[in-house]
């Protein structure tokens, strides 16, 4: 496993106290700090002197993860990227072109644990967090993908993985991403999506930090909650409503609800109107997402005419509430098909 210190993941505090200790004078870590979150290599860094960067080299990774295939849809702007992590493993982003600019969906674990029975990120569980620093690298890759084209915008964590359970690298990595002398990336500018992890979003909500906070809701009561995600069982509706108010009040941040329309589960107009009701007063948004397939899955999605009245029947209510944009669906748009589509198959995936 890995040995050598991942310098991405550190602060820059952190990184000063490093160099000290290989006796460099404190402004070398600015430079070496703003180099790697330009995405440089050490051998790239031509204001270091040649000594300090073979000493790097060696007891360092600069880049902890490399672009390992793309995948342009052939219907929209989207790209679906696999990154490579250094011991091998695959994690997915996704590539998005909004009129605002460009959007990455980043991964932050390997897998996940969380068994939502829609989900393909979770059928294998979860191998390992993901550090800040490769959750960095994703946006790094991303931006020298794009090259002259632009720079990534704005960030969601909505890729594989439950971002809260991987809380602290989570954390660290909306720092990193926000600091001054790196990407400097307002976090307004950075989504977060969970299933509900109600200790960590009050967490989340102490860190006073502006992310916008998505709440994967998919249903508007316990009972049909979880049939289809085993983290209600944990925490029930009304626990997670009262962390997402708490949240609210202390960021001053309108909440999003994604909720998945589900065929014969979740779907019907009276379910608007549940749901409605549940979220009345919350300053939210709701995200309806026609379903995407899942082959390991017998979910099926709603009918278009199904998604148009429930989305009408939020609206009738004074709900804030849009139908997502399906991009990518050419390219298993859904969180999780494209790594699995590869694990299984261990050749480049068609992408028709
Ligand atoms: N673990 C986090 C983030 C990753 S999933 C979370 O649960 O929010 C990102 C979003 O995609 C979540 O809203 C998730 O519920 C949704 N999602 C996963 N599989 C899907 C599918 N097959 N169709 C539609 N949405 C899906």
């Amino acid at each position: 496993m890995q040995s050598k210190h991942i310098l991405l993941d550190d602060t820059l505090e952190e990184m000063q106290a490093y160099l000290k200790g290989i006796g460099q004078p404190a402004f070398r870590a600015k430079q070496v700090y703003q180099w790697l979150h330009k995405g440089m290599g050490f051998e790239d860094m031509h204001n270091l002197p040649k000594t300090l960067k073979e000493k790097l080299s060696e007891e360092c990774i600069d880049l902890p993860m490399t672009l390992h295939a793309e995948f342009p849809s052939q219907k929209d702007d989207t790209v679906k990227f696999l990154f490579a992590c250094q011991d091998g493993n695959l994690v997915e982003g996704v590539l998005m072109h909004y009129h605002y600019g460009y959007s990455l969906c980043i991964s932050t674990q390997i897998g996940c644990k969380m068994g939502c029975s829609f989900c393909a990120s979770t059928i294998d569980g979860c191998v390992r967090n993901l550090s800040a620093g490769e959750m960095l690298a994703e946006v790094l890759l991303a931006n020298r993908y794009l090259g002259d084209r632009g720079k990534i915008g704005h960030v969601v964590l909505m890729g594989s993985g439950e971002p809260l359970d991987n809380y602290e690298s989570t954390v660290r990595f909306l720092r990193l991403i926000n600091s001054v002398d790196g990407l400097n990336m307002s976090l307004r500018n950075v989504s977060l999506s969970t299933c509900g992890l109600v200790p960590q979003i009050r967490a989340l909500a102490d860190e006073k930090m502006s992310v916008t906070l998505s709440i994967s809701l998919h249903a508007p009561n316990d009972d049909i909650r979880r049939e289809i995600m085993p983290i209600a069982y944990t925490y029930p509706i009304d626990e997670l409503m009262s962390a997402v108010r708490e949240y609210v009040a202390q960021t001053g941040r309108r909440v999003i609800f994604e909720y998945a329309l589900i065929d014969g589960l979740n779907s019907t107009t009276a379910h608007a109107r549940e749901l409605a009701k549940l979220i009345r007063g919350l300053q939210c948004h709701v995200n309806l997402i026609p379903l995407n397939y899942v082959d390991e899955s017998s979910l099926i999605p709603a009918k278009p005419a199904a998604v148009k009245d429930f989305l009408e029947a939020l609206e009738s209510l004074h709900i804030s509430a849009t139908i997502r944009r399906e991009m990518g669906t050419d390219i298993a748009g859904a969180c999780g098909q494209l790594r699995r589509r590869h694990l299984q198959t261990g050749v480049e995936i068609d992408t028709m």
